[in-house]
């Protein structure tokens, strides 16, 4: 099982860039599945509410948010 990989989960590959998040909580504010909160004026992150589905990316205004290996393009 440990090695079962789920085909229905995909696992979050949301980052933050903490160097450039101004704490404006835009990408907050569009996340359907609340996996992104501000806490003071952090921005945190519960990974396992979300699923990449990337809107927070888009009204970032200073680009502070991406997703890893650019899966948007990956194939199947
Ligand atoms: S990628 Fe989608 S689900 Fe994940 S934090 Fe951003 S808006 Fe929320
Ligand atoms: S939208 Fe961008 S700048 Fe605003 S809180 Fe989210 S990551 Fe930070």
């Amino acid at each position: 099982m440990e090695n079962e990989k789920s085909s229905l989960v995909d696992p979050c590959r949301l980052r933050i860039d903490y160097s450039t998040c101004v704490s404006c909580a835009a990408c907050a504010a569009v996340c359907h599945t609340l996996a992104l909160n501000m806490d003071a004026l952090t921005l945190e992150l519960e990974e396992q509410l979300c699923d990449n589905c990337s809107l927070c990316v888009y009204v970032c205004p200073t680009g502070s948010l991406y997703l890893l290996d650019d899966s948007l393009n990956a194939a199947s």
